[in-house]
Parts: C-alpha cells; sequence; structure tokens
C-alpha cells in the first residue's frame, strides 16, 4: 500500500518549490494523463509501458490519477518496475469505489476530480498524454490553456506533449491546425504541444521545451502566425 502524503488535497512534503520565471529545469516529475481504458489495440499498453520504461530509465518521477484501471494502471506498473518514484493522485470517490493502485510509491486522496487535476499540476514539470478518452483530452487540453495563459502553478508556463501512437493525436493536430487557420488561436500555441511517437524523443522535446513569447489573443489585422 502507498504512503498517503495527507487526505483533501492539502500540501504534501512534494510541494515544488515556486519560481516565478520560465526557463525549464531539469524534469524531475511528469504527469501523465491516458486512458482508464486499454483501447482496441494492445499497442496502446505496448507504447505506455516504453513511457513507463524510459521515465524509469532518465530517473524521472510520474505523477498520475492513482488507479490500477486500464493504460493508467499499465504506465503505474512499468513505471514502478523501471524504478520510477510514482504518485497517485486520486479522488475520494474513486479511491471508495477500490479504484487505487496497490503498490505506489505514494499517493493522496483529494476531494474531487478538480482538486486532483490541480495537484497534479502543481507537482509536475511537465504534461504527457497517452491515447485516452474524454478525461485524457480534457487533462491535456486544461494543462495546454494554463501554459498558453502563462497560469500554470509555481512557474507560469509547463511543456506540453503527446505520445503519439499510431497516429492517435493525428485528428487532434488537425482541429488545432483548423483552430489557428479560422483565427482562434496562434500557431505557436498550436506547435506548443509537442508530439511524437517515440517516448525518449518525447521526453527529449518536453526537457528542451522553451515557452512561445507571444500572447494569446489575436487582434482583427493580425494573421495567427507567430
Ligand atoms: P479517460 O481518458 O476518459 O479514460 O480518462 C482518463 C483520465 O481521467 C486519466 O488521466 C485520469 O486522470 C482520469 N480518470 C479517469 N478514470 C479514472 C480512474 N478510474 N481513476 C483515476 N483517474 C481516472
Amino acid at each position: 500500500m502507498g504512503d498517503p502524503l495527507h487526505d483533501a488535497g492539502g500540501q504534501g512534503h512534494l510541494a515544488p518549490s515556486l519560481d516565478s520565471t520560465l526557463s525549464q529545469r531539469p524534469l524531475q516529475r511528469v504527469a501523465v494523463f491516458c486512458g482508464s481504458n486499454f483501447g482496441s489495440s494492445p499497442r496502446y499498453a505496448d507504447a505506455t509501458r516504453a513511457l513507463g520504461r524510459a521515465l524509469g530509465e532518465r530517473g524521472i518521477g510520474l505523477v498520475y490519477g492513482g488507479t490500477h484501471m486500464g493504460l493508467m494502471g499499465v504506465l503505474a506498473d512499468s513505471a514502478l518496475e523501471a524504478g520510477s518514484d510514482v504518485t497517485g493522485i486520486i479522488n475520494r470517490r474513486l479511491h471508495e469505489r477500490g479504484h487505487l493502485h496497490t503498490r505506489l510509491t505514494r499517493h493522496e486522496v483529494v476531494a474531487d476530480m478538480r482538486v486532483r487535476k490541480a495537484r497534479m499540476g502543481e507537482l509536475a514539470d511537465a504534461f504527457i498524454a497517452l491515447p485516452g478518452g474524454l478525461g485524457t483530452l480534457e487533462e491535456l487540453f486544461e494543462a495546454a490553456t494554463l501554459t498558453q495563459l502563462g497560469d500554470h502553478h509555481g512557474r507560469a508556463a509547463k511543456a506540453c506533449g503527446a505520445l503519439n501512437v499510431g497516429g492517435f493525436f493525428d485528428p487532434m493536430r488537425a482541429l488545432l491546425d483548423r483552430a489557428v487557420a479560422e483565427g482562434f488561436m496562434k500557431s505557436a500555441h498550436n506547435d506548443m504541444i509537442v508530439m511524437s511517437a517515440d517516448p525518449h524523443q518525447l521526453l527529449d522535446a518536453l526537457a528542451n521545451w522553451q515557452a512561445p513569447v507571444v500572447n494569446k489573443w489575436i487582434t482583427p489585422t493580425q494573421g495567427t502566425g507567430s
């Protein structure tokens, strides 16, 4: 059983130090969002294991939703096996339903999904989405939105990426391209979501990532280029 830092979303001893600059520091902990289902092909679990192994090999800690379900469980198992420090942040309702992975390095039980997401964001230096459904996509978009606004906890901008297993995220990129073409976002904010099918390449890109220096708003006379 993991070692609960606290119950209900207060500050545990993992609270990161505040740094108001945009500069990157080495990736110590990455929050990973991914499906609580397995997906229809074994390649999703294979890619999830590869990411878990890559985190362990690089000594990067994993922060995730704390469950044993679906790809989330596969990720935690593989990261633990590879020597990663794994923190699960789970909400009370799912915890009471028995969804907590039982072998985590530590876990926190928080009031609800919103507090959980905030706590994961607080602990993480960067975010990765693996294939998943509504929960995964919503979490990635929230992290990217906070980076776009420079509004993350502790550090204004944090790197966001997606492990593009079998082109899973290509339609998301196409939708964002459309949003740029239609004048709803700048191309720099589209480009800022890093995508790669290779976990090591993705982690390198997140470690070297620099926040775009454009602001969010587009005046009617401006193009959407950076
Ligand atoms: P989905 O992609 O809809 O399966 O949702 C997965 C995302 O939502 C994960 O990244 C989690 O953060 C959260 N989530 C969904 N189901 C669970 C669960 N049983 N336990 C913990 N988190 C979950």
